[in-house]
C-alpha cells in the first residue's frame, strides 16, 4: 500500500503555525514512507476564501520546503464530481431532498432549545413526504444512521467512539447546488486514495460524520490521526494575539525555514531528548503514532534558540541565501561588499535572527553618517586620537590585508603607545563599524576594503576634532 497523505487548508487566512505543523506531520509521514503528499485547497466556502489566502498558503509551503506531489487540487473546480456522487446517494436512498423552509427550521430549533433537547434536523423530509412544489428549492441531506455509534482507532488518540445520536441528517448539497464541506472531504479523500489523514482535534466530530459517508459509499475509510492544539505562551489557544502566527511572518522576522520546521516538529513530537534533527533524521525517526496527545505550548524563546542553532549548523551558503533576502528587504545592496557567507561565519553567533544579522552587518555594505551616540561618547574622545592616528598609519602601511596582519598592526599600536589593547581596539571599533559591538576586529576589518577603513578612521578623527573644538 502506498501511503498517501494530504494537507487540506481552507484558504480563509494565512498559513498559521498550527496548519503548518499539521502539514509538516503529513508531509514527513508521506516522505518517510516513500508515499505521496497531496495539497488540496478547500475553497468551497466562497464567501470566506480569498485568492490572497491561497497565495499565502502556497508561499508558506514553498518557503518551508514542503513540496506537494502532483497537481494542487482546488475543491471549487470539482463541483461536478461532488454533484455526481450526491446523485448516487439519492439514487440509493442514502440521501434525500429536503424542502424545509428556513422558517420551519428556525421554529424547530427554538422548540428544541425550549425543551432542552439537542438541536438538529428532525427528519421531516426523510420519507419523501413533502407538500412542496416540484420546482421548490431544496437541499440534499445525508441519511445518517440513527442507531449505534461511529468507531475508529485514532493513531494518536486510540479507540474513539462517537454516538450517532450526536449527528443529524446533515446537508450535503445546498439549495444553490453547491456541495458542503464534509461531503467534499470524503469524496476527495476517497478518490485521492488517502491512506492517512492527519488533522487537528477540532475535526473529531467531522471525522465521525465523514466515516458514515465513506461507509454509505462502501469506500475504505482512511486511518485518522488527530493532533492536539497549539497553545500560546499564556496557555490559551494560539491566536493572532500571540504575535506572529502566519508562517511568512516568521520569515520576515528572521527565522530560517529549517529552524521553524525543526521547532514545529518538536512541538508535539519527541524522540528521546534530541532537539535538533536533520531532515534525514526526521525521515528515520518521525512517526505519527508518537505524536503527543496533550496540547503543546508555543515558546518563542525556544524557537529563537533553535534558529540560532541552525544559523551555526547549516552550511554558511544556505544561511547566506536566506540572509540575502533580509538585506534586500532592508534596502542594503550587498553586491559590492564581502560575501554573505563570510558575514554569517563571523556574526551568526551574535544574534538570534537573520533580520538582526542583516541589521548589525549593514556597515559592511553601507557607509554610515553617524556613530552610535553612546559608543562615540565613550570611545571617540580626545585621548583616543593618538591611538587612532598610529593605528591608521600602521594599517595603511600593511602590504597584505588579512586578519593576521591587521591584528599585528593593532598590537603594534598598543605596544608603541604602551597602552592596553582596549584603548586601541574600542576607538578603532567604533570608528570602523559605527558602534561598540562587532566581532573581533581582525576578522571584521579584513572584510572591509582597506581604503574604507582608513576613510572611517579619518571620519572618527574629524569627529574627535569637532568635539575638541566644541569643548
Ligand atoms: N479544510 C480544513 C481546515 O482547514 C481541514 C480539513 C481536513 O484536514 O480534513 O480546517
Amino acid at each position: 500500500m502506498t501511503v498517501v497523505t494530504r494537507f487540506a487548508p481552507s484558504p480563509t487566512g494565512y498559513l498559521h503555525v498550527g496548519g503548518a505543523r499539521t502539514a509538516l506531520y503529513s508531509w514527513l509521514y508521506a516522505k518517510k514512507s516513500g508515499g505521496k503528499f497531496i495539497l488540496r485547497i478547500e475553497d468551497t466556502d466562497l464567501e470566506r476564501s480569498t485568492p490572497e489566502a491561497v497565495q499565502a498558503i502556497l508561499d508558506g509551503m514553498k518557503w518551508l520546503g514542503m513540496e506537494n506531489d502532483g497537481e494542487i487540487f482546488y475543491q471549487t473546480k470539482r463541483f461536478d464530481l461532488y454533484k455526481e456522487f450526491v446523485q448516487k446517494l439519492i439514487e440509493q436512498d442514502k440521501a434525500y431532498k429536503c424542502y424545509c423552509s428556513k422558517e420551519r427550521l428556525d421554529a424547530l430549533r427554538e422548540e428544541q432549545e425550549a425543551n432542552g433537547q439537542r438541536t438538529g434536523y428532525d427528519g421531516h423530509c426523510s420519507h419523501g413526504s413533502t407538500d412542496a412544489a416540484q420546482d421548490a428549492p431544496y437541499v440534499v441531506r445525508f441519511r445518517n444512521p440513527k442507531e449505534g455509534s461511529v468507531k475508529w482507532t485514532d493513531v494518536i488518540r486510540g479507540e474513539m467512539e462517537i454516538s450517532n445520536d450526536e449527528m443529524d441528517d446533515m446537508i450535503i448539497q445546498r439549495t444553490d447546488g453547491s456541495p458542503t464541506y464534509n461531503f467534499c472531504v470524503v469524496i476527495d479523500d476517497w478518490q485521492m486514495e488517502m491512506t492517512h489523514v492527519v488533522r487537528g482535534e477540532d475535526h473529531l466530530i467531522n471525522t465521525a460524520k465523514q466515516i458514515n459517508i465513506f461507509e454509505a459509499f462502501g469506500a475504505t475509510v482512511p486511518t485518522y490521526a488527530h493532533c492536539s492544539m497549539i497553545l500560546g505562551d499564556d496557555g490559551k489557544k494560539l491566536s493572532k494575539r500571540h504575535g506572529a502566527v502566519g508562517v511568512m511572518q516568521y520569515r520576515d522576522d528572521g527565522y530560517l525555514p529549517q529552524a521553524l520546521i525543526n521547532y514545529l516538529v518538536r512541538l508535539g513530537w519527541s524522540h528521546g531528548d534530541q532537539e535538533v534533527f536533520t531532515l534525514d533524521e526526521l525521515f528515520t525517526h518521525f512517526d505519527i503514532a508518537s505524536i503527543n496527545k496533550s496540547a503543546s505550548g508555543f515558546n518563542t524563546e525556544k524557537l529563537n534558540w533553535m534558529n540560532q542553532q541552525y544559523m551555526k549548523l547549516l552550511p554558511a551558503t544556505e544561511v547566506a541565501k536566506h540572509l540575502a533576502w533580509h538585506f534586500e528587504n532592508q534596502n542594503v545592496d550587498v553586491a559590492n561588499g564581502p560575501k554573505l557567507e563570510a558575514i554569517v561565519e563571523i556574526q551568526a553567533e551574535r544574534v538570534k535572527t537573520l533580520k538582526e544579522l542583516a541589521e548589525i552587518s549593514a556597515y559592511f555594505y553601507q557607509d554610515f553618517s553617524e556613530f552610535d551616540e553612546k559608543a562615540a561618547k565613550k570611545h571617540l574622545r580626545p585621548v583616543a586620537k593618538e591611538a587612532l592616528q598610529v593605528a591608521k598609519q600602521k594599517l595603511q602601511d600593511l602590504t597584505s590585508w588579512d586578519a593576521e596582519s591587521i591584528q599585528a598592526a593593532i598590537n603594534g599600536t598598543a605596544e608603541q603607545l604602551d597602552v592596553g589593547m582596549g584603548k586601541v581596539g574600542m576607538p578603532l571599533r567604533v570608528a570602523t563599524t559605527g558602534s561598540g559591538n562587532s566581532p573581533s576586529l581582525d576578522v571584521t576589518l579584513e572584510l572591509l576594503p582597506k581604503d574604507k577603513v582608513i576613510e572611517r578612521i579619518d571620519m572618527a578623527l574629524d569627529f574627535i576634532a569637532q568635539r575638541e573644538a566644541n569643548s
